[in-house]
């Protein structure tokens, strides 16, 4: 049995590295597979799965209406990005710039379970 290497990147922060508190991770790379738009922040989502209703921060398409559960999606890419570049230790505030250079888009599957990774390093 053969183990492939993990393609890995090497992300090195520069001083002029550009920090955000923006609380969309994943805001102008997350597109909609079903209509290829890009998906934006939106009206957030009511959780009632847990007991007491919770309103939970949203991307929303453009073209099809559809949602997707910005924590959800915020937490499934950093743990890709961090896997392939090995940042664990980054400062919060410059989550977005390493995913901004590491990204080129995200797709949210037509059936809305899934994303697909289009990685530009
Ligand atoms: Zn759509």
């Amino acid at each position: 049995m053969t183990t492939a290497a993990a393609e890995t990147a090497t992300v090195t922060l520069p001083a002029n590295a550009v920090p955000s508190i923006d609380p969309y991770l994943m805001r102008g790379l997350l597109w909609c597979a079903h209509c290829t738009t890009l998906m934006a922040p939106g009206d957030p989502i009511l959780d009632t799965s847990k007991g007491s209703p919770v309103w939970r921060l949203a991307y929303t398409c453009g073209g099809c209406d559809r949602k997707a559960d910005a924590g959800i999606v915020d937490e499934t890419v950093w743990r890709r990005v961090i896997a392939r570049a090995n940042v664990r230790s980054l400062a919060p505030q410059y989550r977005q710039w390493i995913v901004r250079q590491m990204l080129a888009k995200v797709n949210l599957t037509i059936d809305g379970r899934n994303l697909q990774f289009l990685w530009s390093m």
